[in-house]
């Protein structure tokens, strides 16, 4: 597409915004080549280049306004003064030389970030924000998503490699903002309903069973979305209430609206699903399948999802051909030998037909 038909199709002069050489070879670009794992060439048919050197993140750009600065002032002393933030959590440098560009890498390598994240390495482990702004986390997964890059850094920066690129995407309650498609996905989830405490949960309902009569349904009843809370009249006039465990999902909508309902926080854990993948090179895009309905998450080191996670990616690493997505190799293995080399018990909850995005309690009964 030429860049004179790109201009027509979008509704502002985006260009306009673009740095001096990104604009001159906007839609322009015919051939890119790879520096390690870390720098990517690009090609113009005008003869220019552009060096983009990838920089892995803390969990949801979480940077201070200090580090921001000396981003700022690595860009304009040794790229062409921009900065891009891709849609996989990591920061883009633009360089017009490569060795510029190796410089970029020194400096920001010096400062304790890593470089990496293409070609047959992880690129991402995206995360949603959790407890730092949200009502209805269950695990922080921004602190799993740091402390299974501390673990896998190797496998970003190239050091060590897979059989093709690998994301991860971890979700601190099953609304999934991390999102459910990637090779491998990590879901927050509460594995049963909540409890409530037998005296006080009167406070969230009506005093009379008059009311419930006459219509009134309280609001700890009403947000449940499966109808899981159910109240009822007494005899003696009062309010009772129960939670149908079968029907529950573990959404937390109940306890965000009664102080007198909550989990049992020894139940905080995730779900993990594989082989999914957004893009549609290969076998084409995929849905991840559910394979362990619950581990326990257990900070600050989360050693058992970091083992889960290791483990799988050492067997896929050891077995699958090269380029071969995590997705594409379950597929060709069958999940029945997935779960044998990772010593996974298949039960009724993991069953290798079963593709979903269905959490909570009901994943259990
Ligand atoms: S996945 Fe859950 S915890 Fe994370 S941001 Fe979305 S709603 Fe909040
Ligand atoms: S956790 Fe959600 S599904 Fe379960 S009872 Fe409460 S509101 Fe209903």
């Amino acid at each position: 597409m030429s860049s004179e038909r790109l201009k027509k199709r979008l509704p502002v002069p985006y260009t306009d915004f673009l740095p001096e050489l990104l604009k001159r070879n906007y839609g322009r670009w015919v051939d890119r080549r790879f520096h390690g794992y870390g720098i990517i060439e690009h090609v113009s048919e005008t003869g220019e280049r552009v060096f983009t050197v990838k920089v892995g993140t803390p969990p949801n750009f979480r940077f201070s306004t200090d580090t921001l600065r000396r981003f700022a002032d690595i860009a304009e002393r040794h790229g062409i003064g921009a900065l891009r933030m891709t849609r996989s959590g990591n920061i883009e440098f633009l360089a017009g030389s490569l060795e510029a560009a190796q410089r970029i890498r020194e400096e920001v390598e010096g400062m304790g970030f890593p470089v990496g994240g293409w070609g047959p390495t992880i690129w991402s482990i995206n995360s949603c924000t959790a407890f730092l702004t949200c009502t209805t986390a269950v695990v922080d997964s921004p602190s799993i998503t740091k402390v299974l890059y501390d673990h896998l850094k190797p496998y970003f920066t190239g050091e060590k490699t897979l059989p093709a690129k690998l994301r991860i995407n971890v979700s601190g309650c099953p609304s999934g903002c991390g999102g459910y498609v990637a090779d491998i996905v990590l879901v927050g989830h509460y594995g049963d309903a909540p409890t409530y405490d037998p005296d006080r949960i009167k406070l969230c309902l009506p005093r009379s069973s008059k009311a419930l009569e006459a219509g009134h349904v309280p609001e700890v009843a009403m947000v449940c979305p499966t109808g899981a809370i159910k109240v009822y009249g007494k005899e003696d006039g009062s309010v009772g209430m129960d939670i149908i465990r079968s029907k529950c999902i573990a959404c937390g909508r109940c306890r965000d609206v009664c102080d007198w309902i909550d989990f049992d926080p020894d139940k905080a854990g995730v779900a993990l699903l594989v082989g999914g993948k957004s893009s549609n090179t290969g076998r084409g895009p995929l849905m991840a399948r559910q394979v362990i309905p619950w581990i326990p998450a257990v900070p600050p080191e989360y050693r058992e999802i970091v083992a889960v996670v290791k483990k799988i990616i050492d067997v896929w690493r050891e077995t699958a051909r090269p380029g071969e997505r995590l997705g594409e190799w379950l597929e060709r293995i069958g999940i029945e030998e997935f779960y044998k080399m990772l010593d996974i018990p298949i039960t009724k909850w993991n069953k290798p037909v079963k593709i979903t995005g269905e959490f909570g309690i009901r994943q259990f009964l």
